[in-house]
């Protein structure tokens, strides 16, 4: 479906024009820039007719998009967080820390193991989703608070996980970029939750997703208030167990250089392993990524999740020496 776009008049009383809308039926989210006001409508009958949004009060123009994601197409090529620009063509901006958050002092020694091998942001989980109900799911809201501590103590941003909507409001609170996991991404409750926290969101790609699922995910989540969407490729699922996933840097290309979106390698998840991160990683960085994420650990036999695809901090360090953007 193909939204419309309402273009108010300057002097438009938009809580009129949206309550005529409501009396049609339609829904719409209203975004304010310098220069204009307008409207996305949202509706749930494809027969809409222009003619009847072009007769409200208010409107001076109806645009009909040509794509199902007008939000999207309007994003910033280069999205600014924390002072660093995610999506230019200087050295990728760094995502890193352990897949979970184990303890207090785990967190706080990985932080400055992160900062060290020339991290930008600290990314760990407080709660995890996991695929078996035996797993480690996290520790939730106190290692949330040691994660922001540890962030801080050295200078890093920090970027966790959002695994439930009941907890959006409690992770946009304390992280400077919100992150939706690949098995949520098809979440749409759970897209609007992060969305309403009005920060930038790393949406990971769903392991079966198509490109098109993907930029509507992020579509949702900018209709929802998200202040931006950064692509992170983790990985789709193939047919050979030797890699634990396939890294589509097809889709880094596509959503790099014809979207124009900000992008992020997940050579970590897409891996499985640890032998075979840097090739990944130098790969999607060559396809357009302006980002990169990965797990580190420094005792990998003891991590309670992800330990095979754990690098040693200092091996961090070594392979992000020398990888810049195409
Ligand atoms: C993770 O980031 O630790 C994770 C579980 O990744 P994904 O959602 O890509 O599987
Ligand atoms: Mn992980």
């Amino acid at each position: 479906m193909v939204p419309y776009v309402l273009l108010l008049e300057r002097d438009a009383d938009v809580e009129h024009t949206m309550a005529q809308l409501t009396e049609l039926g339609l829904w719409g989210r209203v975004l304010t820039s310098a220069a204009r006001t307008s409207v996305v409508v949202r509706s749930d009958s494809a027969a809409l007719d222009p003619a009847v949004l072009r007769a409200l009060d208010g409107v001076a123009d109806v645009l009909v998009p040509q794509s199902p994601h007008p939000l999207l197409d309007a994003h910033p090529e280069i999205l600014r967080v924390r002072g660093l620009s995610v999506g230019d063509a200087g050295r990728p901006v760094v995502f890193a820390g352990p897949c979970s958050a184990e303890d207090e002092a785990q967190v706080f020694r990985l932080a400055a193991a992160a900062k060290a091998a020339g991290a930008d942001f600290l990314r760990g989980g407080a709660d995890k989703v996991r695929t078996s109900p035996y797993a480690f799911r996290g520790l939730g809201q106190q290692a949330l608070a040691w994660l922001r501590a540890a962030a801080d103590e050295h200078d890093l941003g920090l970027c966790t996980e959002v695994v439930d909507a009941a907890q959006a409001a409690a992770c946009g609170a304390v992280c400077d970029v919100l992150q939706v996991g690949a098995r949520s991404m098809h979440h749409g409750p759970l897209l609007d939750a992060v969305g309403a926290q009005k920060r930038p969101v790393l949406l990971k790609r769903g392991f079966s997703a198509t490109v098109e699922e993907w930029l509507l995910a992020g579509e949702r989540l900018l209709y929802a208030g998200a202040t931006g969407v950064i692509f992170c490729e983790r990985g789709v699922r193939g047919f050979d167990p030797q890699t634990r996933n396939v890294l589509d840097v097809g889709a880094i290309a596509l959503l790099s250089h014809v979207h124009r979106l900000p992008v992020v390698v997940d050579p970590s998840h897409a891996a499985g392993r640890r032998d075979l991160i840097g090739p990944l990683l130098r790969a999607g960085v060559a396809a357009g990524a302006s980002g990169v994420l990965v797990e580190i650990h420094d005792q990998p036999g003891r991590a309670r999740s992800d330990g095979a695809q754990a690098l040693l901090p200092s091996a961090l360090k070594d392979l992000l020496v020398g990888v810049s953007k195409s």
